[in-house]
């Protein structure tokens, strides 16, 4: 965050009247209600962040294509990628991306009890909504709360992708690049969500 958007959020606490949002709720004093607002302003620059590192999966030979079309007959449903070459047993990976609130109201007796459990409970609702590809595909979802934190099936699929990205490089650095990189996309995402609901 930079120095001035937290001088402001900063004043923005110190100074708290209570504040109507765009979306028609109130704001909490520590602004944290833009993280789950529906008229968040940071959740599509976020989510295109995050889908722009998973395609780093070319450098390991996997290419990859964007919002797929056709996977599915079902035109609400758009996954966010798909390898063209197969990832497991001949299946090529399918993947959908999520950032969710450990903050929100509806999070906030399970995030409390079990650290990484908003974002664990949301790749099994992906992975119900995503079932009937798991004939052709292999579908992977990828959960990360606005804490940073990767939901259960998540944090190995980055691990090993990480780990294949060292072995092509050779560069024990990109180890960590990848999780540098989606912690950084989830702190501008963050930022650019409080502070569009601070600045009404
Ligand atoms: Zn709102």
């Amino acid at each position: 965050m930079l120095y001035w958007q937290l001088a402001y959020t900063s004043k923005f606490r110190l100074d708290y009247k209570k504040k109507e949002c765009r979306c028609g709720k109130f704001v909490d004093r520590l602004g944290l209600h833009g993280l789950s607002c529906i008229k968040n302003a940071g959740r599509f620059p976020r989510h295109s962040a995050i889908n722009s590192i998973l395609k780093q999966l070319t450098r390991i030979g996997l290419p990859s294509v964007l919002e797929p079309v056709g996977l599915t007959r079902d035109i609400r449903r758009w996954s966010d990628g798909l390898t063209l070459n197969p990832w497991y047993r001949g299946r090529s990976l399918v993947w959908d991306a999520t950032v969710v609130d450990t903050f929100a109201e509806n999070h906030y007796i399970v995030s409390t009890a079990i650290p990484g459990s908003v974002a664990t409970d949301s790749e099994t609702d992906k992975c119900r909504k995503y079932n009937d590809l798991l004939d052709n595909y292999y579908f992977q979802p990828v959960a990360i709360e606005t804490t940073g934190v990767y939901g259960k099936s998540t944090a190995p699929v980055l691990s090993c992708l990480a780990k294949k990205l060292v072995d092509i490089s050779s560069d024990s650095r990109e180890d960590q690049w990848p999780h540098q990189r989606l912690s950084l996309a989830v702190v501008r995402g963050n930022t650019a969500s409080i502070l569009a609901c601070v600045q009404v």
